[in-house]
């Protein structure tokens, strides 16, 4: 069957790769919309340590039941399902405190050890493996994945209704958590982007506080907001973000920055007005709440979704990506 297939760093080919063998406890699924992110990137360019080449990548997918392992219960061949990437251990001391985003032997579909869903097919454990809804259809399961990472930022984050919201990136993953703050019954949302183009794509989704600095909008919540989200990735910007900050309030670094940069804080101001600074790392336990706030309208999918190509394009889609073209670039490898 077809695949992308990353070699090794800088080698990534859509080509031929064997079959995927369900195991007594696997499904087998036609992949039906895969949604390319960061991580691969990453993953392409050898970036993102916890990548065993070769490897089929794609994380962030959704598709048809082609076949359940003898063990498998409650899933049949013809169902809807999306599919949770996690792949903990089950048995280091993380795991075993509930901590399972942080294992010791982590590994993700299509991200660490295992193939992924840029492919035809992919056969998954079956506790990785969610029913959709009516109505949530193969684009909306591809984003499942990226939800349930704002999902698990916002378990840490705990905001309160009526709360204000400051998000740095009018990306996809910015207007991700920008809707899951309104979702949350935020009183304000607000969001910083240098691009342009990208505050234009914000106010589509109905956000009307935008700008390119903080002092654009700051003058909408002259104290600071309730919860700030660095959702760019960008050391400096993650260094600047607590600017925003309300006292009393939280500073949330979902954006992956880059390893081994430092940033300044400076302690007085966290001491002095009770700063929380808070790190959320994937997903936990929190895909299965990510389909119930997509399938009650929390994220408008469509909108998020601004390319769908086949896997023959997938070189194509990548430099979208890399250009910034639109949100979310999917592959339907059924097209
Ligand atoms: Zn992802
Ligand atoms: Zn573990």
């Amino acid at each position: 069957m077809k695949a992308v297939l990353v070699t090794k760093p800088g080698d990534v080919r859509v080509t031929d790769v064997p079959e995927p063998q369900c195991g007594p406890n696997d499904v087998l699924i036609q992949v039906a919309a895969c949604g390319i992110c960061g991580t691969d990137l990453h993953i392409i360019d050898g970036e993102f340590p916890p990548t065993t080449y070769p490897i089929v990548i794609g994380h962030e997918f959704g598709g048809e039941v082609l076949g359940v392992g003898d063990e498998v219960k409650g899933i049949a061949v013809g169902d809807r399902v999306g599919v949770d990437p996690t792949l903990n251990c089950g048995f280091c001391y993380f795991c075993q405190r509930g901590k399972g985003n942080l294992c010791e032997n982590w590994n993700g579909i299509g991200v660490g050890r295992t193939q992924g869903g840029f492919a035809e097919r992919v056969a998954v454990p079956a506790r990785c493996v969610y029913p959709l809804p009516e109505g949530l259809d193969y684009a909306a399961a591809a984003l499942v994945e990226p939800v349930s990472c704002v999902v698990h930022g916002f378990h840490l984050l705990q905001p309160q209704p009526g709360d204000s919201f400051l998000i740095y990136g009018a990306g996809a993953m910015g207007l991700q958590n920008a809707q899951l703050a309104r979702f949350y019954g935020a009183s304000k949302v607000a969001l910083i982007d240098i691009n342009p183009s990208r505050l234009e794509i914000a106010r589509g989704f109905g956000f009307d506080l935008v700008g390119a600095s903080l002092d654009e909008v700051r003058v909408h919540a002259s104290r600071g907001f309730d919860n700030v989200i660095e959702a760019t990735g960008v050391t400096k910007v993650a260094e600047r973000a607590i600017d925003g900050v309300i006292r009393g309030g939280k500073l949330l670094l979902f954006g992956v920055c880059p390893p081994h940069q430092t940033a300044a804080y400076e302690p007085f101001k966290i001491y002095n007005e009770e700063i929380t600074v808070v790190g959320t790392m994937a997903v936990l336990r929190s895909y299965g709440q990510a389909i119930d706030v997509l399938a009650a309208g929390a994220v408008d999918t469509e909108k998020m979704v601004t390319h769908t190509l086949p896997l023959d394009r997938f070189a194509e889609a990548v430099e979208l990506v890399r250009k910034g073209a639109g949100l979310k670039v999917q592959i339907d490898p059924r097209a």
